[in-house]
């Protein structure tokens, strides 16, 4: 009898991740957080050190011809600082591992590196270590953070409670509009190389998408202002599928508003251009690496007055279900139409 083939686009990204999952014990008793949330949480004497890691593909997540390495190497960093922002915790150490082809010069690794040091500057980590190897086809690069907070004001995925306020930071669908454009003016070139591609329109969507900067300075006010989110996930593969994750975790229910969505002005102007729906890329454009998070009703007055921080909406009972309410006043299911690369 044939073997069983169950093709990884079945399960999809996050369905493979619980797959793996449901065959990993935890026997650590320092490992206090495990796999399912923006990072893992281990036990450090009198405080709690978090541990994430991402990977970026050549091909897959970037493409050399539009995305100059300086900025990548910055991006790399930055979506990892992001993972330990949701967590509320400050990151401390960074490694750097690289499958580079020979297509690459030492002067190109370089330019890759003069971005990771910028980023180390700007989020404040050290760069301790990684690995080096060759690579066959594109290069890709994996990032492992570190962090450190406090395990009474960590932020996770699942504690989101009924009637708590949604919180998005920024604005978003921004760089999914930015890629839509160089991908545009990509093609435009290699139909015709003696074409300029014309960026110049789309500075705010295109640096979006090229070098996205994590949230570390909500973190920091967050503690400033004795802030504590009661969950918190950064958004990544866009807001509708983050707040399918907190619903999960939390096992809770939302309610979103159209009009209360943050999306900036050359955002839905090049989105019409493009001919796509403003609202949709808010809702499923990927890496935008702003916050999503709740806050107790108690606490509103302590960000009401925030500029960058926007409500959009509620958590409810898990029955009542996830629904965006529409500018007409329409409840509509909210779908997760992630980012994903399945
Ligand atoms: P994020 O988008 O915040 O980076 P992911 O969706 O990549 O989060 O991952 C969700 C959780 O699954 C994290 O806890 C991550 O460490 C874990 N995870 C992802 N891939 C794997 C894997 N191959 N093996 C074990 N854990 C994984
Ligand atoms: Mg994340």
């Amino acid at each position: 009898m044939a073997e069983k083939r169950t093709e990884i686009s079945d399960l999809g990204e996050f369905g493979l991740i619980e797959h793996l999952k449901r065959g990993v014990n935890v026997k650590q008793s320092s490992t206090l957080l495990g796999i399912g949330d923006d990072a893992a949480v281990l036990a450090a004497g009198d405080h709690v050190k978090v541990v994430t890691t991402d990977m970026l593909l050549e091909g897959v997540h970037f493409d050399l011809a539009y995305a100059p390495l300086h900025h990548l190497g910055f991006k790399a960093v930055a979506v990892n600082v992001s993972d330990v922002a949701a967590m509320n915790a400050i990151p401390k150490q960074i490694t750097v591992s690289l499958a580079l082809s020979n297509r690459f010069s030492v002067e190109a690794v370089d330019a890759l590196y003069a971005g990771v040091s910028v980023a180390c500057e700007h989020y404040g980590v050290d760069l301790i270590g990684g690995d080096t190897t060759a690579s066959r086809s594109g290069l890709v690069i994996s990032i492992t953070a570190i962090g450190e907070g406090q395990k009474e004001t960590l932020a996770y995925r699942s504690g989101a409670k009924v009637n708590d306020i949604i919180c998005a930071t920024g604005d978003l669908g921004a760089a999914l509009v930015g890629l839509q454009i160089l991908e545009r003016e990509k093609q435009v070139y290699l139909a015709n190389p003696n074409m300029k591609p014309q960026l110049d329109k789309y500075p705010y969507v295109t640096r979006r998408q090229l070098k996205p900067d994590a949230r570390m300075d909500i973190i920091h006010e967050f503690k400033e202002i004795g802030l504590v989110p009661t969950s918190m996930i950064d958004i990544s593969d866009g807001l509708a599928s983050e707040l399918f994750h907190l619903c999960k975790a939390s096992e809770v229910g939302v309610t979103i508003y159209e009009d209360k969505l943050p999306i900036d002005k050359e955002t839905y102007d090049t989105a019409l251009e493009l001919g796509l729906d403003p609202i949709t890329c808010v809702l499923n454009g990927g890496e935008d690496y702003e916050l999503l998070f709740t806050i107790a009703p108690k606490d509103y007055p302590k960000l009401e007055k925030h500029p960058d921080v926007h409500f959009i909406g509620h958590v409810t009972k898990a029955e009542e279900g996830k629904f965006l309410v529409t500018k007409s006043g329409t409840a509509v299911e909210l779908k997760a139409q992630g980012w994903k690369h399945f």
